[in-house]
């Protein structure tokens, strides 16, 4: 299994598999061929389907402004929903033509190999292994982690910061997100708006939803985030985190414990299922970050292997089968305000799993399994397609 630090990139939104991924391609392709005469990019699946929404073609022609990039809608049989042709020109011709697959949190790979950019590091690709070893040899996850990624914790200070700047960012800003959809934004009015008489619970519901309404705006406005396991779903971690910082004052120490095992539990999604919306829908996003969110709160509450992991598999059981239909391709609706559901779904799993651990039924290997199986069998259209669901209605309101 591949490094932790991977799990988490910093990059421009509004989608991981749709910017991030295809931007790294394009300076891979810019580095290994610069003495080109032109690059043709064509885009397949989803990478197509989602069009201008998820602006895929712009990110590419960030790193290679001189590619010619198409779409093509019809193409069946593809390796990956994300697929990519590159193809390089010199001299009047085509010296190099590679299928690339963006297969989600900005991860990319050649067709027919894996990624190379990304250090493999653990033997253990489950939570069952990991937690059997801890178990055996006396020691917390993050003391594992620690042992396996010495260097991890500078890199997730950084990460933590970048985290930290996109909520406090996007707290500030007001107007309308870019699009069709003319949305305005809403996280600084839900941060400020408090209600006459607002509870204490009420008032965490009210910020948890600000942070992530933050976060998630500054994605959709194509501005710089933390796949969290993507771009998408960047909303929610920070958005716990942020509020346990801020609101609740634990150090940032164990914020970053809470963000590795965090990244332990979205490593362990992506090896062992997906974390693309195009290859099993909002499950694969939403639902990994909101159980990595519960997992890593687990942590902060300083929770046992046991309670973690339940409160990891609670969060994803119920995001199973839950679909991707971003209405006009745009990473806006439902995408935000799911953020912001998944940011208090992980509070409640962290709440359910420290008095039921111990009567569970279903591990957290079983149910990203779950996961994996039903984005399989999940109607193509659901999944990062903008052909089903509210996009499908969305549109047809709008041609009648
Ligand atoms: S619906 Fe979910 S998976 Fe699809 S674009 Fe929005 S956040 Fe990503």
């Amino acid at each position: 299994m591949k490094n932790i630090a991977s799990v988490y990139k910093i990059g421009h939104g509004p989608s991981s598999s749709h910017t991030v991924g295809p931007y790294r391609a394009a300076m891979q392709f810019k580095q290994s061929y610069p003495d080109a005469d032109e690059f043709r990019v064509t885009l397949y699946g989803s990478l197509a389907l989602t069009g201008e929404g998820h602006s895929t073609a712009k990110a590419i022609m960030s790193a290679l402004p001189n590619a010619v990039v198409r779409s093509d809608r019809r193409a069946k049989k593809l390796p990956h929903p994300n697929t990519m042709l590159f193809e390089v020109i010199k001299d009047g011709q085509l010296i190099k033509s590679q299928r690339v697959l963006s297969v989600g949190g900005g991860q990319v790979k050649l067709e027919g190999e894996s990624s190379r950019d990304e250090e493999e590091i653990y033997e253990l690709e489950s939570f069952s292994g990991i937690s059997g070893y801890c178990r055996e040899h006396g020691i917390t996850l993050n003391q594992y982690i620690a042992a396996k990624e010495p260097e991890l914790k500078d890199h997730l200070h950084l990460i933590w910061q970048a985290m930290r700047r996109e909520v406090e960012a996007g707290l500030k800003c007001e107007g309308e997100l870019p699009g069709e959809l003319h949305i305005r934004r809403k996280a600084k009015l839900l941060y400020e708006k408090r209600c006459y008489n607002e509870s204490a619970d009420v008032t965490m519901n009210r910020l948890v939803a600000a942070y992530a309404f933050a976060a998630s705006e500054q994605n959709a406005s194509e501005e710089i985030v933390v796949t969290a396991p993507t771009c998408g779903a960047c909303g929610v971690i920070p958005a716990v985190f942020y509020y346990m910082q801020n609101d609740r004052g634990f150090p940032e120490e164990e914020i970053l414990d809470a963000l590795a095992v965090a990244g332990l539990l979205g490593n362990l999604i992506r090896t062992n299922a997906s974390i693309s919306g195009a290859e099993c829908g909002c499950q694969a996003e939403i639902g990994s970050a909101c159980s990595m969110a519960a997992g890593g709160l687990a942590v902060l509450y300083k929770l046992s292997t046991d309670q973690i992991e339940y409160a990891a598999e609670i969060a994803m059981e119920h995001n199973l089968g839950l679909t991707c239909d971003p209405i006009c391709g745009l990473v806006q609706i439902p995408c935000i305000e799911r953020n912001a559901v998944a940011a208090m779904r992980a509070m409640s799993a962290v709440n359910l799993s420290r008095f039921l651990f111990q009567t569970r039924k279903i591990s957290f290997d079983e149910v990203i399994s779950t996961m994996y199986r039903t984005g399989k069998d999940m109607n193509e259209k659901y999944r990062e397609t903008s052909h089903g669901g509210l996009a499908e209605i969305y549109r047809s309101k709008q041609n009648t």
